[in-house]
């Protein structure tokens, strides 16, 4: 059985994503930050399906907190084939003229370094360059990437432009050591991640001007990304698959 971390697992997007995984077969690493109830009906749910579960409890923002997780996982788990790198974070709505220095760095913290750090830590695992059997990433970017999020949040949009480069440059680096790396940009699904923008019906007030006239659920989401986890996607790498309905 092949293992891979999912972070953010505990709900929405990572939470489809483990459960996709583990009726693919997958052993699935279930990261959370501090929803430890939704986790667990997660790893329950994974482990009723005929699959193996292993919650880590880590803050991803944290550098220390990524190293001591991938340690736990070395230790207890084994080698990895794959990292989704799912975990992110929005703030309020407002205009940039709003937005301290403080607020950007938590934004960043998380939807930046902290991706970054993330496959960090699985290219030193997986890359054949490095004894391992080489692997799969997938980022999940926004399309926000694209369209900035203008009077919401330009600062998310930014930190998921930054991930659409990363998930460019990334994948030409690792190519040769045996790791694909792609991305997929998600549009209006709906999940909790609303909520912490203050506007928890965001998916309802837009869905009309998105082509396909609905908003997406996080298991379309999740599959796009088991698609460019599996060997079926053996030939992509540095892509990206938008499941925004068209936006
Ligand atoms: P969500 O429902 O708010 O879930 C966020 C997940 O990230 C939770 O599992 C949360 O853990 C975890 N998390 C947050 N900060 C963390 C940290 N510092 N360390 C570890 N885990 C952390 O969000 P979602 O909508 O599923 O979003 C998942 C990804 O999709 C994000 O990267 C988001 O930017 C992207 N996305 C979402 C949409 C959308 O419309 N929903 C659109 C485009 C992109 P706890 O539950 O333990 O707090």
């Amino acid at each position: 059985m092949k293992t891979i971390i999912i972070t953010g697992a505990s709900r929405g997007i990572g939470a489809a994503t483990a459960l996709l995984a583990a009726k693919s077969g997958y052993t699935v690493v279930v990261n959370y930050l501090k929803y430890k109830e939704g986790t667990e009906i997660v790893a329950n749910e994974i482990e009723r399906l005929g699959s193996k579960a292993f919650v880590v409890q880590a803050d991803i923002s944290k550098p220390d907190e990524i190293f001591h997780m991938f340690s736990r996982i070395d230790r207890e788990c084994g080698p990895i084939y794959g990292l989704v790198n799912n975990a992110g974070v929005l703030e309020p709505q407002t205009n940039v003229d709003r937005m301290d220095s403080e607020r950007l760095l938590r934004v960043m913290q998380t939807n930046v370094i902290g991706t970054i750090l993330c496959a960090k830590e699985a290219v030193t695992r997986m890359s054949i360059k490095h004894g391992g059997m080489g692997g799969a990433i997938v980022n999940v970017s926004s399309i926000a990437a694209k369209t900035g999020s203008p009077f919401e949040y330009v600062d998310y949009a930014a930190s998921k432009g930054a991930i659409d480069t990363f998930t460019v440059g990334l994948a030409k680096e690792v190519a040769a050591e045996g790791i694909r790396v792609n991305a997929v940009r998600p549009g209006l699904v709906y999940t909790d991640i609303h909520a912490s923008g203050g506007e928890t019906d965001r998916v309802e007030r837009l869905k009309s001007k998105i082509p396909l006239k609905r908003g997406g659920e996080a298991n379309e989401v999740a599959e796009a990304i088991l698609w460019l986890l599996s060997s079926k996607a053996s030939f992509t790498t540095g892509s990206f698959i938008d499941v925004s309905g068209g936006l």
